[in-house]
């Protein structure tokens, strides 16, 4: 299987963690989103046992919110002792609602509004990741107003193609985010920012982009990072105590997608890190990583009743679903692959569908050329595979259809982390 969350018992029925996705259907309707809690426990236990088996006291890896926000996976990252990013104020008020520490929040974002910035501070958010000249004056002069003087770290765009999709695609020079090395105006943004009395500058971010598999990536942009800290003590005689290289690393969405040893991959960025900083005579800072996928991807499953098979002789062949763009979105965006089972039938004769959506848009695919058993019927149940990552917190209510549930499956129990929308709830905004 995919991941080893994903079963079958003796009869081929699909489980998820341990449990039966056909018995979660019947209990919590479909579309459905299932999210394997000890799974993601287990993931930021990875995540933090590295940072304190390879990086310093102080550093510490911070859950990438936007991946899957909810009270329910804040809660999660409190216990764990995970920090988070968030990148909007609704995330830091999710985050806040489910009990987690204002200071632990890095708060990230390119377009940060007066509004944005006010909230923030006023929550007492730990550190703004701030993204621009615009926003350094702003947060600034908010800083002072308030009489404080607020912690960030300055996000720096190192110039780098991590080969994934281009959409997902956030080093490379001329992207919206953060201020370019290669251009020089990097360190005017650093030197800048020097100069801001309300302004506590911890040290640099970067976030080279997502679904990266190729370890030389993370070397590299240690590489660059480090480079840009020494011509900074040069310069202007700084020397940071912070260093946040962002999120992204891959996981397996199909068969062909490699298993990644995060720990592995961590412990050789560990040590390109201690030997690039100590020829360039820097001290080690705190180290920061941001996963959201690497989180929550694998511990998350889709579930669909079948509505209509159609075939079209000569054509493709659609299996039809009760969900859609609206709870995936990420084929239409950016043409994301996924695993694709049938929850019961497991051998016979198949043949190749596009599972497609309800939605009023013929772009509304789930997934294209997905193999199921040829008896696949209206009733019938299929599961779409690690969904647990930008599934439910890109869902919408395109064509006013309500949101799935989130159920949360822990320790072979069941229960609801997000209620099902209903259509008075799609309603209720209305005047
Ligand atoms: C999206 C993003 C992340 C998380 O990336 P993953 O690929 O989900 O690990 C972390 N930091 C920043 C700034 C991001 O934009």
């Amino acid at each position: 299987m995919l991941t080893d969350n994903i079963t079958r018992d003796e009869s081929g029925a699909l489980l998820f963690a341990g449990q039966s996705v056909n018995a979660l259907a019947d209990r919590y309707g479909t579309p459905l989103y299932l999210m394997d809690e000890d799974r993601i426990r287990q993931n930021c236990r990875m995540y933090l046992e590295a940072f304190r088996d390879y990086f310093g006291e102080g550093s510490r890896p911070l859950y990438a919110g936007k991946a899957a926000s909810f009270r329910q996976m804040y809660r999660i990252m409190a216990e764990e002792g995970m920090g988070i990013d968030a990148v909007s104020p609704g995330e830091i008020a999710t985050a806040l609602s489910a009990g987690f520490p204002a200071e632990n929040i890095y708060y990230h974002g390119d377009g940060k509004t007066d509004a944005d910035i006010a909230f923030a501070l006023d929550k007492g958010v730990g550190c703004f990741i701030v993204d621009n000249g615009d926003e350094l004056i702003s947060l600034n002069e908010a800083a002072e107003a308030r009489g404080i003087r607020q912690k960030v770290l300055l996000r720096i765009t190192p110039g780098i193609d991590p080969h994934t999709y281009a959409a997902i695609n956030t080093g490379a020079v001329d992207v919206k985010f953060g201020v370019p090395i290669e251009t020089g105006q990097a360190m005017e943004f650093v030197r800048a920012a020097m100069t801001m009395e309300n302004l506590d500058v911890a040290g640099l971010h970067c976030h080279v982009g997502s679904m990266v598999f190729f370890e030389n990536v993370y070397l590299r942009t240690v590489d660059l990072m480090v480079g840009f800290m020494a011509e900074v003590r040069d310069e202007l005689d700084i020397t940071f105590r912070e260093l946040n290289l962002g999120g992204g690393y891959g996981v397996r969405y199909t068969d062909d997608d490699p298993h990644s040893d995060i720990p592995a991959r961590l412990r050789e960025v560990a040590a390109r890190l201690k030997e690039k900083l100590s020829a360039a005579d820097l001290p080690l800072p705190n180290f920061l990583m941001e996963p959201g996928r690497s989180i929550v991807a694998d511990a998350g499953m889709t579930v669909y009743t079948v509505c209509s098979v159609k075939r079209i002789p000569g054509y493709k062949s659609y299996v039809i679903t009760d969900g859609g763009m609206t709870d995936n979105p990420r084929y239409c965006l950016y043409g994301a692959e996924y695993t694709v089972l049938h929850t019961e039938k497991r051998r016979g004769l198949r043949a190749i569908y596009d599972l497609a959506g309800r939605c009023c848009e013929s772009g509304d695919i789930i997934q294209p050329a997905i193999s199921l058993p040829v008896g696949t019927h209206r009733g019938d149940r299929v599961a779409v595979c690690t969904t647990g990552a930008y599934n439910y917190s890109m869902a919408s209510n395109y064509n006013r259809f309500p949101r799935p549930p989130v159920v949360m499956l822990r320790r072979g129990e069941s229960f609801l982390a997000v209620r099902r929308e209903t259509v008075e709830d799609v309603c209720a905004l209305d005047i």
